[in-house]
């Protein structure tokens, strides 16, 4: 059977693609250079539902298909690797949790304004100074019962667009016995007194969606603000990077793709020894192999994202489809510098900026190794 999108979802495609050329593109070079986050268009997401990809209409959101949010990120990825991160977090990082484990109340009060774009953005917040890969055994951030509220102290490290938004859902260690269930998953308001939120991180790419470490001392919220069941919050956090990590193959999709169609016309234009170098065995076979994976980690991308609709087991798909689509975009942005000869490795190219972009994306929602740990997990257990 061959795979092809769904009218809708090929509407919403075009939808997005159109939005992405006229508001995204054009500007990611200066969102780059700037370091400055594209809040004009970010601004004008709302009305078309890209910030709020998961959330259920009665909300707020677009409530689209699995395969239509990953469609999503990666026309924006395609657009502008900072922009899309910064939404890609926004959607499935830090709403995704809220639709998925939030109480009606909690679900009434938070998302409306943040899916339909009143609000400022959302993040997750899970990493520590001393804690990325191991977050069971190394989050130190504490959160205390008091009263009626909970009481947070500790730090965070890495967190995707935490001065651009109005809340966060913070990973905390409610019990210090260690075991599996010690820790929980918290809404916290961004402006809740006792947060400090650093400056953003001076990073190789990705200049436009701003990274923060941010600090909790005696941070007070009410009780209700848990998000999900009490010690639950590693497995919701690891559900929740399950639908992430979807969203980083697209991302990278998106980039590969980006890299590529600069590539391919960089190779018809320039020319050495009397022919374009689009000519030349070397470039062709380059080219050959970055649209042969760009289509293979695109389709699998989809798969996993399917599989997440049909509320089937995706675990295994989506470590599969971000270790393998992450990993084509670095070799395709690689490449189409490589095609681009000394001009690629100009800022004034492209492809520079989406070698940089993408490099983040075999380390962010889980490294590569992480990835290979999981699927290598799930082979062994039979599954
Ligand atoms: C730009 C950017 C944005 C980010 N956004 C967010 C965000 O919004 N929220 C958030 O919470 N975090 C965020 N992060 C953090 C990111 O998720 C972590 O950096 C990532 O999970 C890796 O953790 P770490 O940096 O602590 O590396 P470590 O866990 O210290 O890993 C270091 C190295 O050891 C390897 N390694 C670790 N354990 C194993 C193992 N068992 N087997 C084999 N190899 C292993 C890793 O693969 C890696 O190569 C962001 C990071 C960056 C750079």
């Amino acid at each position: 059977m061959e795979f092809e999108l769904n009218e809708v979802q090929t509407i919403f495609k075009h939808l997005v693609h159109d939005f992405v050329v006229k508001e995204v593109k054009p500007r990611a070079k200066e969102t780059d250079e700037k370091a400055e986050f594209n809040w004009p268009a970010v601004r004008k997401m709302g009305p078309l539902g890209l910030l709020g990809l998961e959330v259920p209409e009665e909300y707020g959101g677009s409530g689209v298909d699995a395969i239509s949010v990953a469609i999503a990120i990666e026309e924006l990825g395609w657009g502008c690797g900072s922009t899309a991160l910064a939404i890609a977090a926004h959607n499935g990082l830090a709403l995704g949790p809220i639709v998925n484990f939030g109480t009606r109340d909690q679900k009434q009060k938070w998302l409306p304004p943040l899916a339909t774009g009143q609000g400022r953005l959302a993040c997750l917040g899970l990493t520590e100074p001393g804690a990325g890969s191991d977050l069971q055994g190394g989050i130190r951030t504490v959160a205390v019962k008091e009263g009626d509220s909970w009481i947070i102290d500790g730090n965070k490290m890495w967190l995707t667009n935490a001065s651009i938004s109005d809340v966060m859902v913070l990973l905390v260690r409610t019990d210090r016995t260690g075991g599996s269930r010690s820790l929980s998953q918290i809404i916290v308001p961004t402006d809740s007194d006792g947060i400090s939120i650093g400056p953003a991180e001076k990073k190789m790419g990705l200049k436009g969606s701003p990274t923060h470490a941010v600090t909790f001392e005696e941070v007070q919220v009410p009780l209700e603000n848990l998000l999900g069941e009490e010690g639950r919050g590693l497995q919701q956090t690891l559900t929740t990077l399950d639908g992430g990590r979807v969203g980083i193959g697209a991302l990278a999709v998106g980039l590969a793709q980006a890299a590529y169609e600069e590539a391919l016309k960089y190779a018809q234009e320039r020319e050495t020894f009397g022919k374009a170098i689009a000519q030349h065995q070397a470039i062709q076979w380059m080219l050959a192999d970055a649209a042969t994976e760009i289509q293979a980690a695109r389709w699998m991308v989809y798969w996993a994202a399917w599989l997440r609709g049909q509320g089937k087991p995706y675990t295994k798909a989506a470590a599969m489809a971000k270790l393998f689509a992450t990993e084509v975009s670095e070799r395709v942005c690689r490449n189409a510098i490589q095609v681009h000869g000394g001009y690629g490795y100009s800022s004034e190219f492209a492809v520079e900026r989406f070698y940089r972009d993408t490099r983040l994306m075999t380390i962010g929602e889980g490294t590569s190794e992480i990835q290979r740990l999981i699927i290598t997990r799930s082979l062994l257990s039979g599954k």
